[in-house]
């Protein structure tokens, strides 16, 4: 009794993706148990309950939100399905757009039934246990009798069952009790006035890369045969393909639009570059940008493990102070691989190794020129980052974005927490500014930027993240993060020119320019920290 793909469609007819950031989704095929509950500033202040079930989120909305008293009967309206990648958004969706407000994820978990699912909804009565971080025990979602004829909407009530879980007399205190993110542990306050870094789609990306006008489906550029080893003999099962060992579902689904690039190709990219990438991205915690439909489509950054979801994945068992929230990691080359079949496109790892989350392994300079800055111009700010490193005898690295900056890494020994090393940063980066004004700026707003190069020390903090080497972006024409020589970095560079289709081809004939980085663990001279007036702490 599965749902066939196209329950999906009065969502998608709703919505315009290209404004806004929701994800688009497909049906997943494999069964899983989700519930979440999104609080929804639309129209009209509402909560989202939605439950998975044969591959999309079965949604109600709840005008008055959940109550804990098994009296009280809440009205639950019956609404479209929607993608079970939905489920990760929290944010804002434009105005003007279908369900346009501030969205907050407000619960999260998994549900199981009790008794048969398809059976409760064709009847009209639901039950469930929850297994959220805010609801848990029995519940039942009980369907009203019609009395008007508009049978796409129909009525539900959402009523706590007598058990532990409930909470006799308790009728709003939850909902007051429980006013931010479950995962973010913002308000929606915060999250309606955030430019938002943690999650981002369609807005942000549509500009890289820009929706295709046409909806015909692109024609498939082949790949040339040795970059992409595997594609050759694919191994087919089920419609699955087969790459590294881990089943690849939709393995012809185009994820670069431009250039008909397939979620198979990009698994066979991460394989063909896991020896090289798995140094900057295993045993981290890491972030990273799903664009499960492509990248012409909502991508969104997600960095929490749903459970059970794949033996490749790793919760890191960080918690971070105030945030409600897990995060996971990769170890190996099945978890990049199973990564990539999650629809992963860009790999962002934070500063630090998963076992010290509180002390960096490296310092981040990430040079944001605006664009009306030439790309020499860059080069040349590379460089001063360089030299002023190696004033204080600190070896550093560069690489390309695989957009229009670059970045420049500077190893360290793992004795030293996040203030000092974004105080170090924020020092280098202020003195840049400090000597030349002009090019140069360390603190800025978009507006102020204009001409000049913005040194974005920010980077450097606990959760905060880069582009790993070696990560595809999903910018347009597929192009990857580089590592390079400081030699390479010449006025006839052309960060373009690498990408998912070029790269493996070049890492089998060059030496490793970042070879030295894992030896390296180097210290900040104290005396600089001091004169700085770092606390050594
Ligand atoms: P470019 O060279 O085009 O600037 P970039 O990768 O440096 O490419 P930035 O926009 O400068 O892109 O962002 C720097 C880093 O900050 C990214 O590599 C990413 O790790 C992180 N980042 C940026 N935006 C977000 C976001 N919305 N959510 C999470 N992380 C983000
Ligand atoms: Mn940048």
């Amino acid at each position: 009794m599965a749902a066939p793909r196209d329950t999906l469609s009065l969502y998608r007819q709703k919505r315009d993706f290209s404004k806004t950031s929701e994800p688009a989704g497909a049906a997943e095929k494999q069964a899983g148990h989700r519930y979440l509950i999104q609080k929804h500033d639309a129209t009209r202040l509402h909560y989202d309950f939605r439950l998975e079930l044969d591959g999309v989120l079965k949604s109600w909305a709840v005008t008055r939100g959940p109550s804990l008293d098994p009296h009280e009967k809440r009205l639950a309206v019956e609404v479209e399905d929607h993608p079970v990648s939905y489920g990760s958004f929290e944010g804002t969706i434009p105005k003007g757009q279908y369900g346009g407000g501030t969205v907050m994820l407000w619960d999260e978990g998994s549900w199981e039934p009790i008794g048969d699912a398809h059976k409760g909804l064709a009847k009209g009565k639901l039950e469930f246990k929850l297994h959220g971080k805010r609801l848990q025990g029995e519940w039942t979602l009980v369907r009203m009798r019609e009395r008007d004829k508009d049978k796409d909407r129909h009525n539900w009530l959402l009523i706590k069952r007598s058990d532990e879980a409930a909470s006799e007399g308790d009728t709003d205190t939850l909902l007051t009790k429980h006013n931010t993110s479950v995962i973010s542990n913002r308000s929606m306050e915060k999250i309606a006035s955030s430019n938002d870094r943690v999650w981002k789609g369609n807005k942000a990306e549509s500009k890289a890369a820009p929706k295709p006008a046409a909806k015909k489906k692109p024609k498939t550029k082949a790949l040339v045969t040795d970059t992409m080893p595997v594609s050759k003999n694919r191994a087919r099962a089920n419609g699955k393909a087969d790459v590294g060992g881990i089943a690849i579902s939709h393995p012809d689904r185009i994820i670069y639009q431009g250039t008909g690039i397939t979620k198979q190709q990009l698994a066979e990219y991460y394989l063909a570059v896991a020896d090289h990438i798995l140094p900057y991205v295993a045993n981290r915690p890491l972030s990273m940008l799903r664009c499960p439909e492509g990248t012409g489509e909502a991508c969104f950054f997600q960095r929490h493990i749903a459970q059970g979801q794949s033996p490749h994945l790793y919760d890191t068992g960080i918690k971070v102070k105030g945030r409600n929230e897990d995060y996971m990691m990769i170890k190996d080359a099945k978890g990049l691989i199973t990564l990539a079949q999650w629809g992963v496109v860009e790999l962002h790892p934070w500063g630090c190794l998963a076992d010290k989350p509180e002390l960096a392994d490296r310092i981040i300079f990430d040079l944001d020129p605006d664009p009306t800055v030439p790309f020499s111009e860059v080069i040349a700010a590379a460089k001063d980052v360089r030299s002023r490193m190696q004033e204080l005898g600190l070896s550093s690295f560069v690489k390309t974005t695989g957009g229009k900056g670059l970045h420049i890494i500077v190893p360290i020994t793992r004795s030293y927490g996040w203030p000092v090393i974004k105080a170090f940063a924020r020092a280098i980066a202020e003195s840049m500014e400090h000597d030349n004004p002009k090019l140069y700026i360390a603190h800025a707003s978009k507006a102020e930027r204009k001409g000049k190069i913005f040194i974005d020390y920010l980077r450097n903090d606990l959760t905060a993240t880069a582009v790993a080497a070696y990560s595809a972006r999903a910018r347009e024409g597929a192009t990857v993060a580089m590592p390079l020589t400081w030699q390479q970095l010449t006025s006839s560079l052309k960060p373009s020119s690498f990408t998912i289709e070029t790269v493996p081809a070049i890492l089998k004939k060059r030496k490793d320019p970042w070879a030295e980085i894992s030896k390296l663990r180097q210290k900040i001279a104290t005396q600089y920290l001091r004169a700085l007036k770092i606390p050594l702490k």
